[in-house]
């Protein structure tokens, strides 16, 4: 099944803001087995969404249209579906309703714009939208398939999770394809080359499941794929190869598909029953933004402190200040410090710090940017790290934010 995605907006093209949505996109077709043979940004202009998507449609099976269908005269991807479709646009019974009501709940009052999204090429269907107000639209059209979904990512993310990616199934199933099953496995701790060295052989030898590494700051993911005419079967392929590499990496693996790092560490402080509260110098709240990322983090996390002058880490942890002044605000000394000073302050089990220098500037011979310190303390002792990540702020932030995560995980699954 060939695929293209096209993403719409002329911020896309001013370079405002980055086509995340056509990646992820690519992605998830890419885990199904669906061939994304082009990617195509258009600007809000009718003419030119039109021309896009009329080759599109005689080239492909299916055409992913993103972004363009909320209320205003600059969201032309629904008039641009009945044009390049040559069908009339119709009301679809039900869905004013529906939309009256999504208003009704938030306080708001319906347009005349809005009740435009309620309009679908004659044929086509809407796709509910329970996260906001543009509903997608599919439309099957000469041979082709054609679905928008809205541009706002979250909205994106849940309309192809509850909608076309059940309907690309489908239509594999009918089509006779081989559905292609994907697994991966997350690893932390662990460069790509040194994981590739430890899978050397299975690598050389892959035939089916095949898999490959991919790595990103922070991480390195084993991803293993299969094509098999059911999920059992599937599993059953798949779950020996995982089982393989899991003998050699056990160690280093900390979740599987979407379970994120932050998901992992709530899944053992749940699991032991415990609490966790952080205290974060250079990563300014990261931390405790991705652990709050987690429904039901509540259960387990406290406190976070943004301590990012030495005085607030006097007043807000109790770092002694001659401390600061023998080691320096970057310093194991410090990091063990802020730790302690988070657990004791807010009584919760576990307390994870970090101090680093981010750069670009602040750095010195001894403590070049890049340098960072991870601690965690708890009744018992504690762990104290040192790292070197020279790069962006953004790297540096993320990179940290992903070894405190883990550092503390596994502190508390008895692992460091
Ligand atoms: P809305 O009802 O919010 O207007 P829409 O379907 O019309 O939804 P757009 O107006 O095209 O969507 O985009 C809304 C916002 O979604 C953009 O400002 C941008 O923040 C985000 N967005 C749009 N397209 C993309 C994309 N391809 N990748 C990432 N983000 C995007
Ligand atoms: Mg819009």
């Amino acid at each position: 099944m060939k695929a293209e995605i096209v993403a719409i907006g002329t911020e896309l093209l001013l370079g405002e803001i980055d086509d995340t949505n056509a990646t992820y996109i690519s992605r998830e077709l890419t885990t199904i087995g669906v061939d994304v043979y082009l990617r195509h940004t258009v600007d809000d202009d009718l003419g030119r969404i039109v021309q896009v998507l009329g080759a599109a449609m005689r080239r492909s099976d299916v055409v992913i249209v993103c972004g363009g269908l909320g209320p205003t005269p600059d969201d032309l991807t629904r008039e641009a579906l009945a044009q390049v479709t040559s069908r009339a646009l119709q009301t679809v019974p039900g869905a004013e309703q529906h939309l009256r009501q999504f208003f009704a709940q938030r306080h708001r009052t319906v347009t005349e714009n809005n009740l435009k999204q309620c309009q679908v090429p004659r044929g086509g269907q809407l796709l509910d939208n329970p996260v906001g107000t543009a509903p997608g639209i599919l439309v099957e059209h000469e041979g082709s398939t054609l679905i928008a979904v809205p541009g706002p990512p979250p909205e994106m993310r849940e309309m192809m999770h509850s909608h076309v990616m059940p309907y690309l199934r489908d239509q594999l199933h009918e089509r006779g394809d081989v559905p292609l099953f994907t697994r991966s496995l997350r690893l932390a701790d662990i460069g790509e080359s040194t994981a590739a060295e430890q899978l050397a052989d299975i690598l050389d030898n892959q035939t089916d499941p095949a898999l490959a590494l991919y790595a990103s700051p922070g991480e390195v993911r084993v991803r293993m794929w299969t094509k098999a005419e059911s999920q059992s079967e599937a599993n059953k392929k798949l779950g020996s190869l995982e089982q393989l590499v899991r003998q050699r990496l056990a160690e280093h693996v900390y979740g599987v598909d979407h379970e994120t790092m932050e998901v992992a560490l709530g899944q053992a402080l749940l699991a032991a029953g415990a609490t966790l509260a952080i205290a974060e110098s250079c990563t300014g709240g990261l931390i405790a933004s991705r652990i709050t990322d987690v429904p039901g983090s509540s259960r387990y996390f406290l406190n976070g402190y943004v301590t990012y002058s030495n005085e607030s880490k006097q007043r807000l942890l109790a770092v002694e200040p001659e401390l600061i002044a023998r080691h320096g605000a970057v310093s194991a000394e410090c990091a063990q410090a802020m730790a302690q000073g988070a657990r004791l302050a807010s009584a919760a089990d576990y307390a994870l710090a970090v101090t680093g220098i981010a750069g670009p500037d602040g750095g010195t011979p001894e403590k070049p940017v890049g340098r960072v310190y991870i601690a965690v303390d708890d009744e018992s002792g504690g762990v104290i790290r040192q790292f070197d990540w020279p790069g962006t702020r953004s790297q540096f932030k993320r990179r940290v934010s992903q070894m405190a995560l883990n550092l503390v995980r596994k502190r508390v699954l008895g692992l460091a």
